[in-house]
């Protein structure tokens, strides 16, 4: 098996015995962690699925320090994936420190050949998953998420780009294609039929697995999802944006691990976040102490998706009234007496349609999360399978409905009260 892993001249993956000496020749770490590296602390923490991360702490400060395996982390190598994943979250991660500033960890050191990044200690920062499942409240993160999703993929569109630079972009990102491929079979495809790396709450939800192999409308939806991501250079995309991918502290927000960022629909990253939202939302009924205890916390969940949305919309359509400067929508044609007032319909059409991209990706993110290879804690930790197979099942209802029935869901408020609406009339799975 291993003589199919990609090797490197210089590469070899580092341990806690040999990263102090490596880190000791970079004099901007040294002043960062201080005293001598034989008292640095380093500890393996990666708990993704992919990388190895390691938390080194010196005297005066601490360093987070990622590094691309020939292969995928948990799954061992039997599953090759390339080292350039790194060279495409330095190059993500560089660009969204350009536009969003410390919406991101800010990048100490990297280096090319052991594809490794040095980058800030996020602390006390905490998954913000974790932090949800425990119900804890985030009153920053809204108007966070929305601003760096608005500046992402609208500085990145040709709306804000010539189309040289956007093409460039696109080129940049284009060799990206064995972290896409990851979502485009376990996202968009093994779901819907007999996968060897599929599993569900067995057998609470065999039925349900069986159904959704079998859904015409359903296969027809994910397949033009499929198409959508394979063929839409939309923008530059962090790719993996759910609440895994975010660390934070209630004033303070980063997004990390940009590795699957390439050039596609945007609304493969806004969707990522509603699902994991109503799947956040969908879970309490697991975690909660007494039926009931954790109402408000649902209905906060959701208040904070709709401000998620309305502020993002506002945010992409300001940016866009004050920053057209891409080939897009030439300010030339749109000069005439009604000029800005088609202009302004449009600007709201396209929001209209980002939307409706938006909540059919999202489907197929909670439905991955269910019954594909990937599951996410929210439901994973509801230890009675009974219980987490009914939060999953109004999950995989809504989910099926939102792809299947994108456009019968015209604003946010539509999402928030289909799960509501589910989550009483479904009793059990
Ligand atoms: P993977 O790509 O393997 O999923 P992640 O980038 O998601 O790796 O990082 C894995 C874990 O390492 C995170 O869940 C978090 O606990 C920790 N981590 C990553 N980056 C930092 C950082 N800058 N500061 C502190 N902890 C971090
Ligand atoms: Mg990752």
């Amino acid at each position: 098996m291993s003589a199919t892993l990609e090797t490197r001249l210089g590469y070899a993956p580092q341990s806690a015995a040999t990263l102090a000496a490596y880190l000791s020749c970079i004099p901007r770490v040294c002043a960062i962690l201080g005293g001598d590296p034989s008292a640095w602390r380093i500890e393996e923490v990666g708990d993704g699925n992919l990388n190895l991360v390691f938390i080194v702490k010196g005297p005066m400060g601490g360093v987070a320090v990622k590094q691309a395996l020939p292969y995928v982390r948990l799954v061992g190598e039997s599953w090759p994936l390339p080292l350039s994943r790194a060279h495409y979250e330095h190059m993500a991660l560089t660009e969204q420190a350009r536009l969003t500033g410390r919406l991101v960890p800010e990048i100490l050191h990297y280096d090319e050949t052991l594809a490794l990044i040095v980058m800030e200690l996020l602390e006390p920062h905490i998954i913000m998953r974790r932090g949800m499942i425990a119900a804890a409240v985030y009153p920053k993160f809204a108007d966070d998420i929305s601003t760096f999703m608005a500046r992402t993929l609208y500085f990145t569109s040709d709306l804000a780009l010539t189309a040289d630079r956007k093409k460039a972009m696109i080129a940049a990102f284009a060799g990206n294609t064995a972290l896409c491929k990851i979502t485009e079979d376990l996202i968009f495809t093994d779901p819907y039929r007999v996968a060897e790396l599929n599993r569900w709450t067995s057998p609470q939800l065999d039925a349900y697995a069986a159904r959704w192999r079998e859904d015409g409308d359903l296969k027809v939806a994910v397949s033009r999802l499929k198409l959508k991501f394979l063929s839409c250079a939309e923008a530059m995309l962090h790719g993996d944006l759910h609440t895994g991918s975010i660390m934070l502290t209630p004033d303070d927000t980063r997004v990390i691990d940009p590795e699957f960022a390439f050039m596609g629909p945007m609304g493969f990253d806004a969707g990522a976040i509603v699902a994991n939202f109503v799947i956040n939302y969908f879970s309490h009924d697991g975690h909660e102490e007494a039926p009931g205890a954790r109402d408000a916390y649902r209905e906060r969940v959701l208040a904070m998706l709709e401000t998620i949305w309305t502020s993002f919309r506002e945010k992409f359509l300001d940016l866009w009234r004050n920053n057209a400067t891409g080939d897009a929508y030439p300010t030339s044609l749109f000069q005439g007496v009604d000029g800005e007032a088609r202009l302004e319909a449009e600007r709201q059409a396209y929001m209209d349609r980002l939307w409706a991209d938006t909540v059919g990706f999202a489907g197929a993110k909670m439905i991955r999360r269910i019954l594909g290879l990937a599951h996410n804690i929210d439901l994973e930790l509801i230890a009675d399978k009974d219980r987490r197979a009914t939060c999953e099942a109004r999950a995989l209802t809504l989910a099926r409905d939102m792809m299947v029935n994108a456009g019968s869901y015209r604003s946010v408020a539509d999402v928030a009260n289909a799960a509501r609406r589910l989550r009483v009339e479904m009793k059990s799975y």
